[in-house]
């Protein structure tokens, strides 16, 4: 059994609940141990297009690294994914983050993520359910810490 992290993305359509789905059908591909509260970010790269609502979640799972990333883009595709401009909008983006101690690249696949260090929509969230990450997202400027906030939701 391994744990791995996973990102999620989405902006377009009702993103929070294109999120919740997804994160549902983690599930499927293990458990999910541990998940972030949703966030809204500002839109990375290319600007003119809806914010986003990003999670992170933990899964263990018994998925290699390989078959763990075709499953993500299956539940993509599932959730109304289709392939689209480079850092345009997307329905959900499923990154995996982090797997076990893994350090992996190839032409598919680069373990950690290249971005995980860097973006405040995927330390932020990771911070909230891994203390280890506080510091990491402490260091972000705050440029770009100030992309991120967390969503309210009813009841809270
Ligand atoms: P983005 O970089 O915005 O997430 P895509 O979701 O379109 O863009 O992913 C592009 C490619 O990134 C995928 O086809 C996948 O092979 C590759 N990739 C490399 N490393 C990873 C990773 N750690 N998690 C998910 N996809 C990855
Ligand atoms: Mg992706």
């Amino acid at each position: 059994m391994a744990r791995a992290t996973i990102g999620i993305g989405a902006n377009i359509g009702d993103a929070a609940a294109t999120v919740e789905r997804a994160i549902d059908a983690l599930d499927e591909l293990g458990r999910v141990i541990a998940r972030s509260s949703l966030y809204r970010s500002d839109p990375w790269g290319k600007r003119d297009q809806p914010d986003f609502t990003n999670a992170v979640v933990r899964l263990d799972t018994s998925l290699a690294p390989h078959a763990l990333l075709a499953a993500l883009q299956s539940i993509e595709r599932r959730l109304g994914r289709v392939p689209g401009e480079h850092w345009g909008p997307r329905a959900i983006d499923l990154d995996i983050l982090l797997y076990d101690d893994l350090g992996f690249e190839d032409e598919h696949l680069r373990i950690p993520h290249r971005h995980l260090f860097e973006r405040a929509f995927v330390l932020v969230p990771l911070a909230e359910i891994d203390a280890s990450f506080e510091a990491w997202r402490d260091a972000l400027p705050p440029s770009e810490r100030n992309t991120v906030e967390r969503i309210v939701t009813r009841g809270e």
